[in-house]
């Protein structure tokens, strides 16, 4: 892709979807002998969050599985919409567009599995980590830096702002909201 494309897809960003296994967690599920299972999230994707939301960018996650712990962990991060348990993502991905006024190509999605083709498609920028499926590194727009579970979306939500020539001043916005700095 051109860069003066790839800058025009990604200054129409409005809205960021992502995943949940193997973009907030490095894709590991704990299950434990009583049923209860749990998940490892990172401190660094709720800053990441706050850091979307101070910016204006509101975060939705899209996740094929359902986890009580995603669901604690998106409210624990001021993520309103957490849609969980449907294997095909189109529906939920087209519901959240609606929800946040937005179009398809203002969407940037985050995923690394086989599920996500039809949501990386649609998007308007897909970012994928390292770690994703062989097919999904072939496809998506940009490759993150961090892997799952070490900060993916922390570093989506600050490229897409830097790219977007925001992130000096959501900082000083954050300083001010946040630090009182
Ligand atoms: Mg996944």
């Amino acid at each position: 892709m051109e860069k003066a494309d790839f800058l025009d897809k990604i200054n129409k960003i409005k809205l960021i979807i992502s995943d949940v296994d193997g973009i907030l967690t490095d894709a590991t599920i704990h299950i434990h002998s009583d049923g209860i299972e749990s998940k490892q999230f990172t401190v660094h994707d709720g800053a990441g969050s706050a850091t979307a939301r101070i910016a204006g960018i509101p975060i939705a996650l899209l996740s094929g599985r359902y986890s009580e712990a995603t669901t604690i962990r998106a409210r624990e991060m001021g993520i309103p919409h957490c849609f969980q348990g449907k294997l095909n993502k189109i529906e939920d991905f087209v519901k959240l567009c609606e929800i946040y006024n937005v179009s398809a190509d203002e969407v940037a999605y985050i995923g690394d599995g086989l599920i996500d083709i039809p949501v990386i498609e649609k998007s308007g920028i897909a970012f994928s980590p390292p770690n994703s499926h062989p097919l999904i590194l072939e496809m998506t727009d940009v490759i993150t830096k961090r892997s799952g579970g070490t900060g993916v979306l922390q570093e989506v939500v600050e490229f897409i702002l830097k790219a977007q020539n925001r992130f000096d001043e959501t900082i000083i916005k954050m300083r001010k909201e946040v630090y009182k700095g």
